[in-house]
């Protein structure tokens, strides 16, 4: 049996998004920035995705820019606070994804901005006593705190860090790549200046996310060229992108409540097979406890053994990861963070409304064979 739960690394196209997808790379395929009616088709499709898009995030479709994904528009939010607002402060977590820790580091190393960490527990939870007193300066600080977290699932309360930075008067980003088409996201509500998201892990195709941007905020360009979205973001647009990454959210809006219901219970399921069955199983941060994690992900901690759990699972053709995908063969800076004991294996597993309960039981029971095989 072939069992994919890697979907926090990406997730499978919907079949209704390939069907949405396919006209605007056979028909009208036209650049939208040509004026005749190839091209205003092509730009009409771009406006009412991103009007589309607005509705369901309650925001306005002019707060909306179109990225290559999740990374570029971390890339985009944190320079648009350093540069297009002239920050020279950021607040920000040890869980954040190498999108935001990355380039932050970079801008340090520049002498642009500092850095601060907001202090956290053994479980991952952020001390948001900390976090008032880091944002107690004399300037104005950009507060950049992911909504969920990608290898453990920790989820933040980005509802209450708004309001504190709201007091503050601090710019806020948060990367909800993890949770956009997971979770309702209500852009009136939410105190953010700066929010993004990726189509690939929602069933929509890779290569193509989105930025929002609250109104009067200046973005500062990261690709220079021609004025596409609003001369905000160069580059010919991605149309079958931006028509696959509007399909994609309507659809995972409109069955939202019951896909949350089915991965639950199978997490849920999963967790209590696995400490029945596996000796000394514990779960990184929160993602075992589902009121403070994300329901997509659970990352379990195993004694290791002396071979690869992963590669032995991908020969039993399980598709798993050990912490996020696109660190892997270097140690996880977040495991790092949480203070992960060495000589313990971390498993994620990240499930979709795909999964069944038949492939986790075949993942239970192969996991187990695997650790009765070494005992014995
Ligand atoms: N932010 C988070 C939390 C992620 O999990 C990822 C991808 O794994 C990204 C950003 C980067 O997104 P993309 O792959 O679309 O560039």
């Amino acid at each position: 049996m072939k069992v994919y739960l890697d979907n926090a690394a990406t997730t499978p196209l919907d079949k209704e998004v390939f069907e949405a997808m396919t006209p605007y790379l056979l028909q009208h395929f036209g650049n939208p920035s040509s004026h005749h009616q190839h091209g205003r088709e092509a730009k009409q499709a771009i406006e009412n995705s991103r009007k589309a898009i607005a509705q369901l995030i309650n925001a306005s479709p002019d707060e909306i820019i179109f990225t290559s994904g999740g990374t570029e528009a971390d890339n985009t939010a944190v320079l648009a606070a350093v540069r297009g607002s002239g920050i020279h402060h950021v607040i920000t977590t040890r869980f954040e994804h190498h999108a935001v820790l990355h380039l932050l580091e970079e801008l340090e190393r520049s002498g642009e901005i500092f850095v601060s960490y907001i202090a956290n527990d053994a479980d991952g939870n952020l001390d948001l006593a900390d976090l008032e007193h880091l944002l107690q300066t004399s300037q104005r600080s950009l507060v950049s705190v992911m909504h969920a977290n990608n290898e453990v699932g920790n989820l933040n309360d980005i509802g209450r860090i708004g309001n504190i930075c709201e007091k503050y008067n601090a710019l806020f980003h948060t990367d909800t790549v993890q949770t956009m088409g997971h979770y309702r996201h209500d852009l009136r509500k939410l105190k953010v200046h700066f929010l993004t998201a990726s189509a690939h892990k929602f069933h929509g195709p890779k290569g193509i996310g989105f930025l929002y941007t609250r109104k009067g905020l200046k973005l500062s360009k990261l690709i220079h060229g021609g004025g596409q979205e609003g001369r905000s973001r160069a580059g010919t647009e991605n149309i079958p992108g931006i028509i696959g990454l509007t399909k994609a959210l309507q659809l995972a809006y409109a069955d939202m409540d019951a896909h949350q219901k089915h991965i639950q219970k199978l997490k849920d399921q999963l967790i209590g097979k696995l400490t029945e069955i596996l000796p000394d199983v514990s779960f990184n941060g929160n993602s075992a406890i589902a009121q403070k994690s994300l329901y997509t992900v659970l990352s379990i901690n195993v004694p290791a053994l002396n071979l690869d759990l992963l590669r032995c699972l991908d020969g039993y053709e399980i598709s798993v990861s050990g912490g996020s995908a696109c660190s892997s063969g270097a140690s996880s800076h977040v495991l790092q963070a949480l203070g992960v004991a060495p000589g313990r294996d971390t498993i994620r597993f990240s499930f979709s409304k795909f999964n069944t309960k038949q492939e986790l039981d075949y993942v239970a029971n192969k996991l187990a064979g695997i650790y009765q095989l070494i005992a014995a």
